[in-house]
């Protein structure tokens, strides 16, 4: 529920945001233009690097549509995106993002059923996201263009699906089933700006305002009661609405340390913990990790031992499994079963030793049950983030290396970036921990606990970017 307090620590409404805001609105023909050159540019990025040939060794960015295109989405495209979100909060989806636009553009026109139950299960976000992970692995969404057809298409044909069935005017896929909506709503609590609403406001002026014109909140946010970003596609639609609705900056660190002590849910735990700090590292330091390579020969050494040697030849078509065989790049059996156990490993050792820590500060500060464990969880978001946007900008590193840039700038920008998030997260959760009721050594010992839980990440981190 909206209280006074919940708003007390924003700042006030300030001229060049509300006018912005403001602005939007006014101005939703040119955003709607805005959305379909986008849809085109993706589409053009999406489509025409599968039907040529795949790049050669003398390809370059700058020569070459597949390896441009593979730079710009992997490179440019979702890094940029992740970091809009801390930014802006999800700018990116009310304005650019094409799916959005096309799921909105087919449920104008579509059938206008009703939500089914299932689509409003809160497991999808982190479900949806470390499927789209793994599958992306297996095929090697980053290095060849048809997997991204599948992967970044497939999406879009949901959405378009989704959105041509259930809802009029709405966004359905966006609010319950895009894969990275879980993922860009955590990160938009540290945005330094949102539209806020002011309650007392929006009631005065309801009865008076009665004929104002309505909007359309795509998302399906309950506008007059929203307190956090997370949900809202900053549109501007609702910008000015009752005089109560401006886009206003606020403090990066308030969501998590106050707000997110009620709305954190087990949901959002699963998706930072085990999902972006486990199985995303899982997926991004496979191929560079010595275990990787050790485990895969004691087991194929076992196999062979035991005269099975099917899983060290038998290949997958490349939908299921990357299998180029022109490229030199084929994934067997083994390989696959081995890449899949080492990801459900790192998710796994990782999420126990963040959990237990942090579970052990509740305990020390006397706090029982999820919630508290839940709103802790929250303040691993910097880091959480940190490491996504460092994963995969890695891709942008190795393009940008192979064509010949010079980047020795970049492990101490990687250092700083690592050492910034993790104080960040150390901050929220020292916060956290102030505002429970307990003794000053209590808290101390919590948020050395907390501490610990940054460990375990950090050190991956480092394993792939330094030691490896
Ligand atoms: S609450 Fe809805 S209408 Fe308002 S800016 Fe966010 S997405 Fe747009």
């Amino acid at each position: 529920m909206f209280t006074k307090t919940a708003n007390h620590s924003d700042a006030a409404p300030t001229g060049r945001l509300l006018a912005f805001g403001m602005w939007l609105r006014r101005h939703q023909a040119f955003v709607r233009r805005l959305q379909w050159a986008v849809v085109g540019i993706y589409a053009v990025l999406l489509i025409v690097p599968v039907v040529m040939p795949l790049p050669g060794l003398a390809a370059h960015i700058w020569n070459n549509i597949t390896v441009f295109a593979q730079f710009v989405f992997w490179g440019i495209w979702w890094p940029g995106v992740l970091v809009s979100m801390l930014l802006f909060g999800r700018l990116w989806c009310g304005l650019l993002c094409p799916e959005g636009a096309l799921t909105e553009f087919a449920s104008r026109h579509g059938r206008g059923r009703a939500i089914p139950r299932w689509i409003k299960w809160p497991g999808w976000p982190f479900v949806a996201f470390v499927l789209t992970t793994v599958y992306g692995q297996m095929t090697s969404v980053y290095q060849y263009p048809a997997p991204v057809l599948l992967v970044l298409g497939g999406s879009t044909v949901g959405a378009v699906i989704v959105g041509y069935l259930y809802g009029r005017n709405k966004r359905v896929w966006c609010r319950y089933l895009c894969p990275v909506n879980g993922v860009f709503g955590l990160l938009a609590k540290l945005a330094p700006m949102r539209y806020g609403v002011d309650r007392a406001k929006w009631d005065m002026n309801a009865a008076t305002h009665s004929h104002e014109h309505r909007f359309n909140c795509a998302p399906l946010v309950p506008v007059k009661n929203m307190e956090s970003p997370s949900p809202c596609h900053m549109c501007g639609r609702c910008s000015g609405f009752h005089d109560a609705v401006t886009l206003q900056a606020r403090h990066p660190n308030d969501e998590v340390v106050k707000l997110s002590g009620r709305t954190a849910t087990k949901w959002d735990s699963l998706l930072i913990i085990t999902g972006l700090m486990g199985v995303a590292i899982g997926a991004f330091e496979w191929s560079a990790s010595p275990w990787f390579i050790t485990i895969k020969q004691m087991l194929a050494m076992a196999l062979v031992n035991h005269n099975i040697i099917w899983p060290l030849q038998a290949t997958l078509p490349w939908w299921i499994l990357t299998n180029y065989a022109a490229q030199n790049d084929v994934l067997t059996v083994l390989d696959g079963a081995v890449l899949l156990g080492y990801i459900a490993t790192t998710a796994l050792v990782l999420s126990v030793l963040i959990a237990i820590p942090l579970k052990a500060a509740c305990r020390v500060m006397g706090l029982r049950g999820g919630q508290a464990f839940y709103h802790l969880s929250h303040a691993l978001i910097p880091l959480a983030a940190c490491g996504v946007i460092l994963g995969l900008s890695a891709q942008t590193v190795t393009l940008l290396r192979a064509d010949g840039f010079a980047l020795s700038w970049v492990p101490m920008a990687r250092l700083a970036l690592l050492v910034g998030a993790t104080l960040w997260s150390q901050w929220l959760g020292t916060s956290i921990l102030r505002r429970k009721d307990g003794t000053i050594a209590r808290k101390v010992a919590a948020s050395a606990l907390f501490a610990l839980g940054l460990a375990a990440p950090v050190y991956a981190w480092v394993l792939m970017f330094w030691i490896w």
